[in-house]
């Protein structure tokens, strides 16, 4: 399927045996990669809209992979955790700017425990996550 022009594509089912991969979805430059779970929401005729914000989410990635070159970007985010948490909070406010549109909330404290734990590879502090998502939840007209 295709989203606002990004092609969205199932992960292969080996995926969900590895951590980090199982995740809901990845974004390499042009792709959009999503589990079944996922893909199967939004083929369908009423998709989760947490699903929709998780494509907007990725969408802000590719864009910004776009910009800096996608290997460029990978290496940053690799290895800075900084730039890691600058463009995770940059690709959530996306993801929450749909949220908000649709009049649905954010879990800002899961988001938070997210960026705190493994799954980013400890980016950031809980509590710095949790201060930084509410403000960028509050600048969302
Ligand atoms: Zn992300």
């Amino acid at each position: 399927m295709e989203y606002k022009g990004i092609k969205v594509i199932r992960k292969p089912s080996f995926c969900r045996f590895i951590p980090g991969l199982s995740y809901t979805a990845q974004a390499i430059s042009p792709y959009i990669f999503v589990t079944d779970e996922v893909y199967e929401s939004l083929c369908s005729e009423d998709p989760n809209p947490r699903f929709i914000a998780v494509l907007e989410h990725e969408k802000k990635h590719i864009e910004r992979q776009k910009e800096l070159g996608v290997f460029n970007f990978g290496i940053k985010y690799l290895f800075s955790l900084e730039f890691r948490f600058q463009e995770e909070l940059l690709a959530t406010k996306g993801g929450m700017k749909h949220m908000k549109e649709t009049k649905l909330s954010w879990d800002i404290e899961r988001s938070a425990k997210s960026f705190s734990s493994w799954l980013y590879l400890w980016m950031v502090p809980y509590e710095r996550a949790k201060r930084e998502l509410e403000k960028v939840w509050e600048e969302i007209k």
